[in-house]
């Protein structure tokens, strides 16, 4: 049926109607009085979400923007980077840094796993020349949730800066910028912000800003500094999604009427309902709950099935679009996405189509083993 589409997967996400109507309002001058108002207020906003009073800029591009940002900022050719990886975004973060000539330490703690905190401190205390360090707050490619709290409390002992990657995590997972000491942290708005692709999110701290200042690497659009000079006007280097802008202001005024620890319960509840109607029905998924993502779940193929037969299925029968595996994980895993306007119900139409598309692909489940697991979670009839 046209129209009737449920989209699940880690970005883009679905958008609320009242984001959709912000962004549908007439045009507004960049360089007005009206956009230095409505850009003082998202960032006014975003210090709220991020929990920082860091330098806060809203760039017009996709994530990787964000990072590459980063990157250009901090990192000159022959700096030495740690970059700690636990998936396919942890070896992008990585591989920007190489395409700024950094000699890149590359960790990978394996697609599933989340970062060794042990591991970290061994590398931090063999090597005191690391510049900065990369880290993942949510691997969007395996639903591993990082520990960026302990990453952050070694590395900031040290004179490195730590970079996050917060482009999925950001909205889903709590993230304590100042708290933790965290440099930089970039997202996105195309992930649990509710927003459409198109902005993107740094901070910079006080440490960072000595690194960025001093830097050779060559920037132009990326340019933090370039930023900040207009910063204080409220004033953009370039022209920026101003539609966008007028939707992450609604979007953030959702987020803050709900309470931040409210979208963050409501995500870890959607997390814990996926997961108990993926066990219930025999399927394992790729992370433990240790370190489990509250923003996805990754769920393996049972033995003899393809992921993508399973997808396909959903998608052509039932409207729904799952994420497939990326990168080694291509056929083995689908990837159920519960983040930004995503709610119970949401998780109760995934399970219920799930289950028959698995009926439909031929392995054997028991119809409504899923989706009373996910019930009784939501009931709260499950510890
Ligand atoms: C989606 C995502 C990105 C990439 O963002 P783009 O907007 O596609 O450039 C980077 N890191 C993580 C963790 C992501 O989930």
């Amino acid at each position: 049926m046209q129209d009737k589409k449920y989209l699940m997967i880690p970005g883009p996400t679905p958008v609320p109607p009242t984001v959709v109507a912000a962004m549908s309002q007439p045009l507004i001058g960049h360089r007005s009085d009206d956009f230095a108002k409505l850009h003082e207020q998202i960032v006014g906003k975003l210090k709220k979400v991020l929990q920082t009073n860091n330098d806060i800029f809203v760039l017009t591009n996709s994530g990787t923007g964000s990072l590459e940002t980063a990157i250009a900022n901090t990192v000159n050719p022959g700096d030495k980077v740690l970059a700690l990886i636990t998936g396919n975004f942890g070896e992008r973060f990585a591989n920007i840094a190489k395409a700024y000539g950094a000699k890149v330490d590359e960790v990978d703690f394996g697609w599933g796993n989340d970062v060794d905190l042990k591991v970290v401190e061994e590398k931090l205390a063999a090597d005191s020349g690391y510049k900065v360090v990369l880290a993942t707050q949510n691997e969007t490619s395996t639903g591993v949730k990082n520990d960026i709290a302990g990453i952050a409390a070694l590395v900031s002992k040290t004179p490195a800066l730590l970079l996050v990657d917060g482009v999925s995590g950001i909205g889903a997972i709590e993230h304590k910028t100042d708290e933790w000491g965290v440099d930089i942290l970039c997202t996105a708005s195309q992930k649990a912000l509710m927003l459409p692709p198109g902005l993107s999110v740094i901070t910079v701290s006080e440490k960072a800003w000595r690194v960025v200042n001093d830097n050779q690497s060559p920037r132009f659009y990326f340019s933090l500094p370039a930023a900040k000079k207009v910063y204080d006007k409220w004033n953009t280097a370039y022209t920026p999604g101003v539609s966008m802008f007028l939707g992450m202001d609604a979007a953030l005024d959702m987020m803050l009427a709900e309470g931040m620890d409210n979208v963050y319960a409501r995500h870890a509840l959607l997390a814990k309902a996926t997961r108990a109607a993926a066990k219930a029905l025999g399927l394992k998924l790729l992370s433990e709950d240790r370190c489990a993502s509250n923003a996805l779940t990754a769920v393996w193929s049972p033995e003899g099935i393809g992921a993508d037969d399973i997808r396909k299925v959903l998608k052509k029968q039932y409207g729904i679009t799952f994420a497939g595996g990326q990168g080694k994980l291509k056929g083995k895993i689908f990837r159920i996405a519960h983040m930004g306007f995503s709610d119970k119900m949401d998780i109760m139409i995934a399970i219920s189509a799930l289950e028959m598309a698995l009926a439909q692909v031929g392995y054997s489940v028991e119809l409504g083993t899923g989706v009373k697991a996910a019930q009784e979670v939501f009931l709260g009839k499950v510890e």
